[in-house]
């Protein structure tokens, strides 16, 4: 009885701070907290993406609508990569759930025995076949592992294709986990790496990044003459880029 009474005052009390108030733009709900600041700053919080904005504490709420308004795609783009991001984090690697591979969806079907793990794909059904009391992380690893083996039948051929069209030699490649690249490359070497969460992504946006990854074999940076390469080699690659961007691993140098 006494908690409820406290939970009570607590939403009282924050009520009447007269220092917060709260705007809706496009169905989300902005927290406006003024304070004794210069300029406006914006923020999405993590992790279940609430909008923040404080704000000199003489400004106009209309003015602060406004700027919120302006940064509305920003907004929603990073909500976005948050709610992608908890998803894939609460992952529990059961029966039911939904796994991506090569941009398409499947279902994941836990089958439990005692016998070397492995990974089959079926029909919209991805079978994840392990030990009793295997948990989360070691499925996690098993799923990984057969992602990356996935990863490394593809690519050879499209390094292939692509060696011969732009007149290069790429020495090796290599996938690993990235958390903020889709690929990157070492010049000197000739070698490409991978993000191994390109396996979930659909082929066209693997061979965007190994396009991408090769073309700085001719051109170091993102100038005008990279851009030129990646228009001859890959014409479509500005759609997959964009299609890329929206996801939450986004810089692919
Ligand atoms: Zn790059």
């Amino acid at each position: 009885m006494k908690r409820k009474r406290n939970a009570f005052l607590q939403v009282f009390k924050y009520k009447k701070n007269k220092d917060i108030q709260y705007i809706q733009i496009d169905n989300i709900s902005v927290e406006v907290r003024k304070k004794n600041i210069r300029n406006l700053h914006l923020r999405v919080d993590s992790p279940e993406g609430s909008v923040r904005i404080s704000a000199p504490a003489k400004m106009d709420l209309d003015i602060i609508r406004d700027f919120a308004v302006s940064k509305l795609g920003w907004i929603k783009k990073h909500q976005a990569r948050l709610k992608t991001r908890v998803r894939e984090v609460t992952k529990e690697f059961i029966s039911g759930e939904s796994h991506f591979y090569l941009g398409e969806p499947y279902r994941l079907n836990v089958i439990e025995r005692n016998q070397p793990s492995k990974v089959i794909l079926k029909q919209e059904i991805l079978e994840l076949y392990v030990r009793p009391n295997t948990g989360v992380k070691k499925r996690r690893e098993i799923l990984n592992d057969w992602y990356r083996q996935r990863l490394k039948e593809f690519i050879p051929g499209l390094i292939d294709i692509y060696e011969t069209k732009m007149k290069i030699k790429v020495s090796g490649f290599g996938v690993k986990k990235m958390k903020t690249r889709w690929g990157s490359c070492n010049i000197k070497a000739k070698r490409i790496w991978l993000n191994l969460v390109l396996a979930k992504k659909s082929k066209e946006c693997i061979e965007y990044i190994v396009v991408h990854e090769m073309a700085h074999f001719l051109e170091r940076f993102h100038n005008e003459r990279f851009t030129a390469f990646m228009d001859t080699f890959l014409p479509g690659w500005r759609i997959i880029q964009e299609e890329l961007n929206k996801l939450p691993i986004c810089h692919e140098d």
